[in-house]
């Protein structure tokens, strides 16, 4: 992170917020929150102690989950705005963060092709994916929402919170949803809405949405995209040059709901996923009255078109600010972070592929790398046991440790893909590395020197 530019935008901050405070007339704080600053400053300093067990998520060496700092711009903005604490359930509680919040919603279907649409952020990519179910349910009360087995686990939950039917469609060993067996779902008429992945959360698996949208069309079925990870990516394929294929992504245009969440690959602190819907008119489902919110205007509150009700005004003005700066262009701001996230992955599967002592699992179709120790003989006991070996290795050495994290396959699953592996056991464990921090590019060659070179060390 830069540090310095955190700093200054600290500074400037204090200065901004004590402008507004001042023109207030004078009170005093009550005496029941007031405390010396030595109480304070001591529990900053027992907080920085205990915070110190986390794994150093801001550096490169850190590619284990989906985790990494919020933008110092962003965080500049939350805090601003947190000293005022908007809510933006209702334009009472946050005026002016309720219109960041439509303004950045708007980009972000804009960037999706979406014509018209509804949407709003959410406190989080499960929240965002729940609604996009109960307005699944909504529409067809009677049919079941199909999801693949990769899916993240959340739909199959999420279906049994709304008490809808549901159904498992098999992914393919890639990933990637099974095209004909949803077919041969989608011929029996019981299917309303079918999810796709863009970005699957174990190896980041683009399901072929270009394939699955004519498919839902042909029988009546609407297609919810979960791009809680990998939505972003789209700037990717809107590029000259896309790094990516293209065609998944473009597709989300004709599909009916989307979900993405900046607090993965939109550079957000934790607390801003998103929704939005191709057809405006499903505002309809979230009808409500409340006698004591929507009173200072006529104008649409988020909260009459959203299952939470509180929400950090903070977290919109986060994502407006960070946009203002990094917009959803394909080729600089924002794009420019992805592209960067990408080769990096292409990068890492380049070196494996010339490398003696690692093979690639699988090819990465975003910034997620799969991989495993290339054992004699490979066989999947002997593959999960240096695989663990390694990864116990990497991470707790006491210089330079490098944390990656561990991804659990299925034998068959395996074995389709490595013809040649001996199954002497159910399961097997493989490597994972999330490389989706800009400077991971930069620094991939030496990650990957020092991986080598101590599994080299220990085959
Ligand atoms: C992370 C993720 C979710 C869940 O989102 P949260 O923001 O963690 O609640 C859902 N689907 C996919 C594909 C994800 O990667």
């Amino acid at each position: 992170m830069d540090k310095n530019l955190y700093t200054e935008l600290m500074a400037v901050l204090g200065s901004l917020n004590s402008e507004w405070r001042n023109s207030w007339d004078s009170f005093s704080t009550d005496p029941s929150l007031v405390m010396d600053e030595a109480t304070a400053t001591s529990a900053l300093a027992a907080l920085e102690e205990r915070l110190k067990v986390n794994y150093p998520f801001f550096h490169p060496r850190y590619a284990g989950q989906m985790i990494k700092p919020p933008h110092p711009i962003a965080m500049a903005a939350y805090m601003m705005a947190m000293q005022i604490n908007p809510n933006n359930h209702a334009l009472d509680g946050g005026p002016a963060t309720a219109k960041m919040e439509l303004e950045a919603v708007a980009d972000i279907a804009a960037m999706f092709g979406f014509r018209e649409h509804l949407g709003h952020l959410t406190s989080s990519g499960t929240i965002a994916n729940l609604e996009a179910l109960w307005v699944a349910r909504s529409l067809h009360p009677q049919k079941a929402i199909a999801y693949s087995t990769f899916s993240h686990y959340t739909h199959q939950r999420m279906c049994g919170v709304l008490n809808t039917l549901s159904i498992e469609i098999p992914s393919l060993p890639d990933g990637t949803i099974d095209c004909d067996a949803l077919e041969t779902e989608l011929k029996k008429g019981t299917i309303g809405t079918v999810v796709v992945n863009l970005g699957s959360t174990s190896v980041g698996a683009v399901d072929p949405v270009h394939d699955v949208l004519p498919l839902c069309r042909k029988y009546g079925a609407r297609v919810h995209v979960d791009g809680a990870y990998g939505g972003f990516f789209t700037l990717l394929a809107r590029s000259s040059n896309p790094i990516i294929d293209p065609r998944p992504f473009l597709a989300i245009a004709e599909c009916d709901s989307i979900v993405v969440d900046p607090h993965k690959h939109g550079l957000q602190p934790y607390g801003c996923g998103c929704v939005i819907f191709r057809d405006p008119s499903v505002g309809s489902f979230y009808k409500h009255d409340s006698p004591y919110t929507y009173f200072t205007s006529k104008e649409l509150h988020l909260g009459e078109i959203s299952l939470e009700c509180s929400r950090a005004g903070a977290s919109a003005a986060a994502l407006w600010c960070t946009l203002r700066c990094l917009p959803l262009q394909s080729e600089g701001g924002l794009g420019l972070v992805l592209q960067k996230t990408r080769r990096a992955a292409l990068q890492w599967s380049h070196l494996i592929a010339k490398s003696a002592v690692l093979t690639e699992y699988l090819p990465p179709q975003l910034d997620i790398v799969t991989y495993y120790p290339s054992t004699d003989p490979v066989s999947t006991s002997r593959v999960e046991e240096c695989s663990r070996s390694i990864f116990e290795h990497l991470m707790n050495r006491p210089e330079r440790p490098i944390y990656l994290a561990l991804l659990s396959v299925d034998t068959p699953r395996f074995a389709a893909l490595h013809p040649g592996l001996l199954c002497d056991k159910d399961t097997s464990v493989v490597l994972r590395s999330v490389l989706m921090k800009p400077e991971h590019e930069a620094f991939v060659p030496q990650m990957f020197g020092e991986l080598e070179a101590l599994v080299q060390g220990r085959l």
